[in-house]
């Protein structure tokens, strides 16, 4: 058994020292494919990736001292791929992303490839993330400067808060309240599980004016400021994510920091954002993917020819194309609901499959024995959670269906 274990850790340390994500044969003819543009940008960032990889071991053991280097290629590239192409300017590198427009498919082929390298790592690392497609589409031309400029560094962290320890799934019943102050609004509640909050310097809070969901608001809150504390969570997998819990207690938020005053009533706060959450969804699901395929190339180096990788592998693939077509319908099609359900879903479900799979061929002491391995296998579980669970993205499709269609279930409401 030690014998095995130690001819594991030797192949895995080869393997190990490889810069990019690791070349591999792949199946051809799907959205991506057929574009010579994105199949440059997949290789390119694909090399890039390798960087998070490197880095993925120290950032998962010790979250609070590890991190990517400041000035690092793969930090460049974060940034700049979650920029919309108006702001990317040099020195981004251009030479990687090329003539990058920022529209949800190439986010999704930069994100799987990213992912590829290490999901945990490109979680954690500074640039407009998430918060950033909620704030290009919801804030006003002096927001996005404020928010853009902020990123700019590229040392600073951002965050989303949505989640309360109370409110994930049922978002229109969080808790979180702006009241009216004679200078503006005070900002009170609590929120966890939020990615990077507690080191972040600039995010986006929901909090709601009133009852109905209307009232649900994105604000733009900063670091320093007074009212505001955080802490990081101690979680098993995802670990460079940095899933942190935040308090507001009356901080003071001016009408300036309101997301979307300029926009109609009802596209303001949380509606306002839903179509964005479409894009996200399936970002998350590309992560999956792109942890699955770490997975299935890393067993594929271990244990070559291990029964049942091949259909593993199909299903991957068969996930990637979906998100990449669900992106591709979200750049026709921003109010498109069912696909980046389904890319999500799908997505999502893989890297857990793939865990439990790598674990039977590898026999006992086969994930402990690879370190890689071993962390994607606690990742694996927490796609599920993020930008919905696989019920609420069951409802999206469901929903989705439903509008499309016209159909209504027999003895459902008309
Ligand atoms: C790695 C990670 C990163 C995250 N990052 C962020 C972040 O940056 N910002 C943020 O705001 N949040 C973030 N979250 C939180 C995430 O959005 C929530 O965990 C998620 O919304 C689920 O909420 P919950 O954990 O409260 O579970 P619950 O909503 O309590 O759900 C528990 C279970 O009940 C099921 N369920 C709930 N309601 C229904 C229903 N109506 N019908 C059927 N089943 C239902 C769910 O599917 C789930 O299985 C993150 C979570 C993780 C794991």
């Amino acid at each position: 058994m030690k014998a095995a274990d130690t001819a594991l850790r030797e192949r895995a340390g080869r393997s190990a020292g490889g810069g990019g994500a690791t070349a591999r044969p792949e199946t051809r003819g799907g959205v991506v494919d057929g574009d010579p543009r994105l199949v440059a940008l997949r290789e390119r960032v694909a090399e890039v990736a390798g960087e998070l990889r490197a880095h993925a071991l120290a950032i998962d053991a010790d979250p609070d001292g590890a991190a990517l280097p400041a000035g690092s290629a793969a930090v460049a590239l974060i940034r700049a791929a979650a920029l919309p192409a108006e702001r990317r300017t040099a020195p981004e590198p251009p030479e990687v992303l090329g003539d990058y427009r920022g529209t949800c498919l190439e986010r999704v082929v930069a994100t799987l490839e990213l992912a590829r390298g290490d999901a945990g790592a490109l979680l954690g690392a500074p640039g407009p993330a998430l918060a950033g497609i909620v704030v290009d589409a919801l804030g006003s031309p002096a927001q996005r400067d404020l928010f853009h400029a902020r990123v700019a560094d590229g040392r600073t962290r951002t965050f989303f808060a949505m989640t309360e320890p109370a409110h994930g799934s049922d978002a229109t019943s969080l808790e979180s309240r702006l009241e009216r102050t004679p200078g503006g609004f005070a900002l009170s509640g609590r929120k966890r599980y939020i990615g990077n909050a507690a080191r972040a310097g600039i995010g986006v809070v929901f909090a709601r004016t009133g009852r109905s969901p209307l009232t649900i608001r994105a604000v733009l809150v900063e670091r320093p400021a007074g009212g505001w504390q955080g802490r990081r969570l101690d979680t098993l997998g995802l670990r460079g994510a940095w899933l942190s819990e935040i308090a507001f207690d009356g901080h003071p938020v001016s009408e300036d920091q309101l997301l979307g005053q300029h926009l109609p009533v009802s596209r303001r706060g949380l509606w306002g954002a839903l179509q964005t959450f479409n894009n996200v969804r399936i970002q998350v699901g590309a992560m999956a993917v792109g942890t699955a395929l770490a997975m299935l190339d890393r067993v594929g180096e271990l244990a070559p020819g291990a029964p049942g990788g091949e259909v593993l592998r199909a299903r991957a693939e068969a996930a990637r194309e979906l998100a990449y077509r669900a992106a591709a319908e979200v750049d026709r099609d921003p109010d498109a609901r069912a696909m980046p359900a389904m890319a999500k879903l799908t997505g999502s479900r893989l890297p857990v499959a793939v865990a439990h799979w790598a674990a039977a061929v590898l026999g006992p002491g086969g994930l402990p024995a690879d370190p890689l391995l071993e962390k994607w296998s606690r990742d694996a579980y927490g796609f599920e959670f993020m930008e919905g669970t696989g019920n609420m993205q069951r409802l999206h499709i469901a929903d989705g269906h439903v509008r499309s269609t016209g159909h209504r279930p027999a003895g459902g409401d008309a």
